[in-house]
């Protein structure tokens, strides 16, 4: 059994066809999830890449492996699955994006090959860190991370399985196409989403105070064209919108043409009917959801992780899960597949009975969500913690930095939001106040409370 894990960055699943994109088209990822299932509530506990990727590898939540935040690094004598499957005889790589800290205390541990971009890394003729030390490489990011990941494949030994993570830094910010796909959505407006002029009445101070807006924190090298003079404000961030989304989009083609090759390599050597594909993101992202960029917050476009699987052992083609999985449930299904016992230190379960449409008895029915990095001084967005049911979301801004790296000390009075994702699936009406709620909040703050427990994590108590 070998796995093929590939992660990209800031990929939300709504720039996804399978997941019913209504602005592009993903003809390789779709493959995996016409060949497997797709997961329509796959969520993050902390919607922010070093956070996320540490929870993905140690299988444990931030306030257990200590990266709560982008300034945080990842401790690699952690336990992690890479690790657990490369002493039980997988070979083992990670290519490309890391973002877990360099040095000898933080770079990749437990990969017989690793190769990655420091830091967030470059588009353009990428410097990588290896082993033998740092170089750079001639070429487009996402090509080059591909090629490495299929010349790692075929040095392997064939006698013994794999497990490659296969890490893209597209299509993160500042969105750099590669010639090949530059001209694409030329001449075309990409529809703008449903939210795109929320105003933020009902919410809270945090979501008003968020420096991710289109109209206003877009950088000139985020746009990388001059505005066009004489635009009222509504046109002009109608034109930021278009800079942006198509941009944005353009990786994510790159991102669709290089999965397509690592299906066809394994299509000819005659590997996929034993290889674990998944394809996922280490969050979601705003695309003009809200007028935003970027993610952090809970709310869906953002705290939904497009996760997709192929594995025709197991998995029947084209189904779909909507049960709920997390990012820190990942380590626990490979180490399930892969046939070796889940360690103590693992807090997340396997779903590989939800490979099989089966529901395990218990399954979780809600998540605990916690964003650490109050008012990091480029995107303001406020510390919170939440729950999220099958129905519900309750989200406690707690407005407070605890501390914490990269996080700023400018506390501001806590806030509650509600939502009713049946009747407003878009989050616009907080009901946090309204009485009709008063029983479900009583609710969903015994059950915040009682997942704080299970997972370990303690209450913010004010100061
Ligand atoms: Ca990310």
């Amino acid at each position: 059994m070998n796995i093929l894990f590939i992660m990209s960055d800031d990929h939300a699943a709504h720039a996804m066809s399978c997941y019913g994109s209504r602005i592009n088209r993903t003809p390789h990822l779709d493959r995996i999830a016409e060949g497997g299932m797709r997961f329509d509530n796959c969520f993050c506990t902390n919607s922010i890449c070093t956070p996320s990727r540490a929870t993905i590898l140690t299988g444990t939540y931030n306030h257990v492996n200590g990266c709560t935040t982008l300034s945080s690094a990842l401790d690699n004598r952690l336990l992690t699955f890479p690790k657990l499957l490369q002493a039980a005889g997988w070979q083992t790589a990670v290519v490309g994006k890391w973002h877990l800290g360099h040095g000898p205390a933080n770079d990749p541990a437990g990969f017989d090959f690793w190769r990655v971009l420091p830091g967030q890394g470059n588009y353009h003729d990428p410097e990588m860190i290896d082993a033998q030390g740092r170089r750079r490489w001639p070429g487009y990011a996402t090509d080059l991370i591909t090629d490495m990941s299929l010349d790692w494949l075929r040095a392997r030994d064939p006698s013994r399985p794999f497990c490659l993570l296969c890490h893209h830094k597209a299509p993160h910010r500042r969105w750099e196409p590669d010639a090949r796909h530059a001209a694409l959505y030329e001449d075309t407006d990409i529809p703008e989403p449903p939210t795109f002029d929320d105003d933020y009445a009902t919410r809270s101070e945090a979501a008003r105070e968020a420096q991710m807006r289109i109209d206003r924190d877009l950088t000139p090298q985020d746009l990388k064209l001059p505005l066009p003079p004489g635009l009222s404000p509504a046109a002009e961030k109608r034109w930021k919108y278009q800079r942006y989304i198509k941009d944005y989009l353009r990786c994510v083609a790159s991102i669709d043409d290089n999965v397509g090759r690592l299906l066809d390599y394994l299509d000819a050597e005659g590997l996929a009917q034993d290889t674990l594909v998944i394809y996922t993101s280490d969050q979601g992202f705003f695309l003009g959801d809200h007028g935003w960029f970027d993610k952090r917050f809970m709310y869906e476009e953002s705290l939904r992780m497009p996760f997709i699987l192929r594995y025709p052992r197991e998995v029947r083609p084209g189904s779909v899960c909507r049960d709920m999985v997390l990012n820190v449930d990942f380590a626990p299904l490979f180490l399930d597949l892969a046939g070796l016992p889940k360690p103590a230190a693992f807090q997340g379960e396997s779903f590989r009975p939800l490979l099989r449409g089966e529901r395990p008895a218990g399954w979780q029915q809600s998540m605990y969500y916690r964003y650490w990095m109050h008012r990091d001084t480029s995107h303001n967005v406020y510390a919170h913690y939440g729950v999220r049911t099958l129905r519900h979301k309750l989200i406690y801004y707690y407005n407070d930095a605890c501390g914490q790296p990269g996080a700023t000390d400018r506390p501001r009075p806590p806030e509650w939001e509600l939502f009713d994702l049946e009747k407003d699936p878009c989050e616009l009406r907080n009901v946090y106040d309204d009485p009709a709620y008063a029983g479900v909040v009583r609710e969903l703050k015994a059950e915040l409370d009682r997942l704080q427990r299970q997972v370990g994590d303690t209450p913010f108590t004010p100061r």
